[in-house]
């Protein structure tokens, strides 16, 4: 239970800290590039491939006196900034009718990584397993843009550690909806029905901000199932620890809660947060701090026990929501 935990904080964490300054790779850096100085260069494609964006770059250099053609291709997701492609080096065949397909030689030639600056400036560091090559990194600056293609500079890493908290946390409040729909079959509690529907609108809420911020939705619309793998993991993991007793149901759904509360301080600490989501956020967080103030009482009543703050990380915060009233949490 413990390393599930750990697991989606340090998710979230990854998330809130990973800003830099490049822009994300997308359609728009599809064209040519001047690879140092004018006269050799890349030419980039994002293609779809297998219903997957893939970033096919072909190197147009020298060597000793000679050209020199790089090519390679790699699938990736959007969202990311940076990518690895390995290329390879073609030899072996003749011109036109001398071709022949099975002559060609395929050598693996090493690795290029490339980012972007901005829509006009990148960066492409190599490393050659041929010695002939060995490694460097050369400057990118755009020649051409495909014609009808733009680029997005807004698309950019504080932008995107916005877009990346939206799509978590969109599958964090359907984990909660789901958590609470599967007690309330269990153990026909109204307070699980009722809490349910609360995270409803919050799925909802997120969901608007995605269409507005132009996310995909991210979630799978079938109850229980999740496309973080950490979230399914501890969607999991609470479903295990709640099927044993109504009262062991009420632990995990107060677990459900602190978890929300540490994943929505973690993305309100980011100064990057614009402030339509940082709102929504604060609505969520006073969500949950309502819905923890009703999961512990009801444990409390039926067990006569104290209930015992789970992530201890923000033991501080729990007993200060739990020893004040609950909220009005807008709209
Ligand atoms: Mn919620
Ligand atoms: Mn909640």
């Amino acid at each position: 239970m413990k390393t599930v935990i750990q697991t989606v904080l340090l998710t979230s964490l990854l998330l809130a800290f990973s800003a830099n300054a490049n822009i994300q790779l997308q359609p728009g850096v599809s064209g040519a590039w001047i690879a140092g100085a004018s006269g050799q260069g890349i030419f980039v494609n994002i293609a779809r491939v297998n219903d997957q964006p893939n970033f096919v770059v072909t190197w147009y250099g020298y060597l000793n006196g000679e050209q020199m053609w790089l090519v390679g291709s790699q699938p990736f997701d959007y969202g990311i900034e940076t990518l690895t492609i390995p290329m390879q080096i073609t030899s072996g065949a003749g011109w036109d009718t001398n071709f022949v397909e099975s002559d060609v030689i395929r050598t693996d030639w090493g690795t290029v990584t490339i980012d972007f600056t901005d829509c006009n400036i990148g960066t492409m560091q190599y490393s050659s397993n041929d010695s002939n090559y060995g490694t460097g990194s050369v400057q990118l600056t755009r020649l051409t843009f495909t014609d009808g293609l733009s680029c997005h500079e807004d698309t950019g890493a504080q932008d995107s550690v916005a877009k990346q908290s939206l799509a978590f946390m969109r599958e964090e409040e359907k984990l909660a909806r789901d958590v609470y729909l599967k007690f309330n079959r269990d153990y026909g509690q109204n307070i699980f029905s009722s809490i349910a529907s609360s995270e409803q609108q919050h799925m909802d809420s997120v969901l608007n901000l995605m269409n507005i911020y132009n996310v995909p939705d991210s979630s799978t619309g079938v109850e229980g199932t999740f496309n973080n793998s950490d979230l399914q993991a501890l969607y999991d993991a609470l479903i295990d620890m709640g099927s044993t007793s109504l009262s062991d149901a009420y632990l995990a759904a107060a677990l459900v809660e602190e978890t929300d509360i540490v994943d929505l301080m973690a993305f309100e600490d980011d100064e990057t947060m614009p402030a339509d989501i940082l709102a929504t956020y604060d609505k969520l967080l006073c969500g949950s701090r309502n819905h923890l103030r009703s999961f512990v009482p009801a444990y409390e009543q039926l067990t006569g026990t104290t209930y015992q703050v789970q992530i201890s990380e923000i033991a501080t915060v729990v007993a200060e929501i739990l020893s004040s009233a609950n909220e009005q949490c807008g709209r």
